[in-house]
């Protein structure tokens, strides 16, 4: 005879299914601030989860520990001297250890419910591809993905019948407010964005900003790259070029309004003068759930909103003489093809550059523009067939704004 406590597992499991949560997971980049962030949330969700493999570039200890606490089966470490240590720490576990690229790749291509895509820059690209041909679900916060490889990436979702879920709050938000709406209903999608720390400084002290001042985001702890990225309002133009790609829209229908409160997460504005928008505190938690969870919803432990303590709320345009980032999007759009992965590329050798003191802090946005009109004027802007074609122009890219750093620096 079945004992009650089965039925009620039995039952649980099934409503998990009808609620269509996604029961095995991977993350990749597990220790990064959205790996860590998802795994927390999985965490307080008892047995719905289980954890299939977790990966991570260097920090083996780190990764090692998330393996334990999550009673991984696999635990993959991109970078190969740390697989001594990676076997060490996970010894007696029965947790199975890997190291390098390929295991990499090997560790997305597990057939799971959903890949949580968590790794930052275009490092992802070939992880995260593996993922769309493997995974039910893709879960993705890796926008370098969609931005050097949108078209290429969105027909791998299409062609291996995957799902795929935005976990970047503002295209959590449009996604969450376009639910099912008709594509020809929108009329317009509009991300916001906190501005960054220097949304109030003058192109004079911006000019000596610092990588400590720039590592300052308002209301969100984030990873080194995208911190900066939200500096610089590079974060946004990176943003409108994946909501390109995610949402049934023309580029021109795309735009960014700056809300430092970053309540209103993102919103939409459809045909009948309806606007619809997602709110919450700024706590990543958010979006993932409903990366993960959707259409069903989970609980999440953000701070609940108080739109009556907090008051007003307030919103700007964005000032593009003080942050040209933002313009390039226009740019890579007219130009197409591969111009996402070129500035994507030369954007992750500027951000580094800055970091290590090399150049200015206005020096990013200008190399990434300078890189991609060089591009441009060389004909190294194509169309891409493949994955192969976007690596290689994100190495070109790459080499561009290597070369270039010399004048800004
Ligand atoms: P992070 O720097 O905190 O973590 C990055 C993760 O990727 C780490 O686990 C690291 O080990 C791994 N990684 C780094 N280099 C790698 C490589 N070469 N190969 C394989 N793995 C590598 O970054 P994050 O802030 O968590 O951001 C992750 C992604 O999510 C980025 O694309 C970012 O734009 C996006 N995102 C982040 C946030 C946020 O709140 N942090 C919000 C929206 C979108
Ligand atoms: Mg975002």
């Amino acid at each position: 005879m079945q004992k009650l406590a089965d039925i009620d597992s039995e039952a649980a499991a099934l409503a998990r299914q009808q609620e269509g949560c996604a029961r095995r997971i991977s993350v990749l980049g597990a220790t990064g601030s959205v790996g860590t962030s998802t795994l927390d949330l999985i965490a307080r969700h008892g047995d719905a989860f289980e954890i299939d493999a977790l990966t991570a570039q260097t920090n083996v200890a780190a990764l090692a520990e998330l393996a334990l606490k999550h009673r991984a089966r696999l635990a993959v470490i991109g970078s190969t001297q740390g697989y001594e240590e990676l076997k060490a720490r996970l010894a007696g576990s029965g947790i199975e250890a890997a190291a390098g690229p390929a295991a990499l790749i090997e560790a997305a291509s597990r057939p799971v419910d959903c890949v949580m895509a968590a790794i930052v820059g275009a490092a992802g690209l070939r992880p995260t591809f593996a993922a769309a041909r493997a995974a039910r679900r893709v879960a993705l916060a890796n926008k370098e993905c969609l931005v050097s490889a949108g078209t290429v990436f969105m027909s791998a979702i299409k062609d291996a019948g995957a799902e795929l879920l935005p976990v970047d709050s503002e295209h959590s938000a449009v996604h969450q407010s376009i639910a099912g709406t008709d594509p020809k209903f929108i009329e317009r999608i509009v991300l916001t964005g906190s501005g960054g720390p220097f949304r109030t400084w003058s192109a004079v002290e911006m000019a000596a900003a610092t990588p400590e001042q720039a590592a300052r985001h308002p209301n969100f702890s984030m990873g080194r790259k995208i911190t900066v990225d939200s500096a610089t309002l590079m974060n946004k133009c990176l943003e409108l070029i994946e909501a390109y790609h995610l949402f049934p829209v023309r580029a021109d229908q795309l735009a960014v309004v700056v809300h430092p409160q970053q309540i209103v997460h993102g919103f939409v504005e459809f045909a009948d003068g309806s606007v619809i928008a997602q709110m919450g505190t700024p706590d990543m938690r958010t979006p993932i759930a409903s990366s993960l969870a959707w259409p069903a919803r989970m609980a999440a432990p953000a701070a609940r909103l108080d739109l009556v303590r907090l008051g007003s709320l307030t919103f700007e345009a964005p000032d593009e003489r003080r942050f040209p980032a933002l313009g390039l999007a226009r740019r890579t759009f007219e130009l197409g093809g591969t111009a996402g992965a070129v500035l994507n590329a030369a954007n992750e050798v500027a951000v580094e550059a800055f970091l290590a003191r090399q150049i200015p802090f206005p020096a990013i946005a200008a190399l990434a523009g300078d890189a991609l009109e060089t591009a441009a004027r060389q004909g190294q802007v194509r169309e891409p067939t493949c994955l192969d074609d976007v690596i290689a122009a994100d190495e070109e890219g790459r080499a561009l704004a290597r070369g270039l750093l010399r004048r800004y620096s």
